[in-house]
């Protein structure tokens, strides 16, 4: 059996736990994993984490650019997705709450794929409740507001009328699109300074207070750690997940506490 330093496994009747009362404990956070059927070791990264978190975890929040792009619920099947969607739903049945926040790669995910999968999909910027703390869970791209280009094209995608005109063309031409789009992107990206690609930390600052947070949780720019900042005397913390390109990337709670592996 599987357990965790600090918990008891002993419980009120003086009977030993099973997993599946371990479960009842364990978030856990991720982001950034760009599946893609070109990187089969992508998906089965993703497959083995969904096994053990559907014996593990009572939560999972998934905070954006899951796969690598999304071209709206209709082309799952197209982009070799099936598997994934399997992969979650297994999940999801086992009694695992899933979350989803879309990405800036994966924002066409929609009603359909949460039918298939049995995953929730939250807002971005959700603030949520955890052991008397005020936990901020965004995708993070919008934090990154030195890029002002990049601003300029998010809130182009973001657009619903945009989103309904595009969902209503041929799949082919979508990932056509995607595809260029994407390359678009990376070259974009390999001619920017670290800094402009970053977040904002006037901005940070200013959604700390806002929000009234003592955390936050996000990903995007791929630089896994835990930042300590000073927000009007009180000390608050930012964790930010780390990309899933050779290994995994999570931020665990559990009894109060979070924890980053990366
Ligand atoms: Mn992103």
């Amino acid at each position: 059996m599987q357990t965790l330093s600090g918990v008891s496994c002993i419980n009120d009747r003086g009977v030993y736990q099973t997993a599946s009362h371990f479960k009842h404990m364990t978030i856990a956070f991720i982001s950034d994993l760009h599946l893609s059927a070109a990187r089969p070791s992508s998906i089965s990264r993703f497959c083995d984490f969904m096994e053990v978190s559907a014996t593990q975890l009572s939560t999972l929040y998934i905070l954006g650019d899951l796969f690598d792009y999304w071209v709206g619920d209709d082309g799952a099947e197209a982009l070799g997705f099936t598997r994934v969607e399997q992969a979650l739903k297994q999940t999801s049945d086992s009694g695992t709450e899933i979350y989803f926040i879309a990405g800036n790669r994966d924002f066409l995910v929609g009603d359909a794929f949460a039918e298939r999968t049995g995953v929730k999909i939250l807002k971005d910027k959700t603030v949520l409740e955890l052991y008397g703390q005020r936990v901020m869970i965004a995708h993070g791209d919008q934090f990154c507001i030195d890029d002002i280009e990049y601003m300029k094209a998010r809130a182009h995608f973001l657009n619903p009328q945009w989103q309904q005109s595009v969902l209503k063309t041929p799949i082919e031409d979508r990932i056509q699109e995607a595809m260029k789009l994407r390359s678009e992107s990376e070259q974009r990206k390999s001619g920017q300074s670290e800094e402009i690609m970053d977040v904002n930390q006037q901005e940070i600052i200013r959604v700390f207070k806002e929000n009234n947070l003592d955390l936050m949780i996000h990903g995007h720019t791929h630089r896994p750690y835990v930042h300590q900042l000073d927000v009007d005397g009180k000390t608050c913390r930012r964790y930010v997940l780390g990309e899933w390109k050779t290994e995994r990337s999570v931020i665990y709670a559990n009894q109060g506490k979070f924890y980053l592996k990366k």
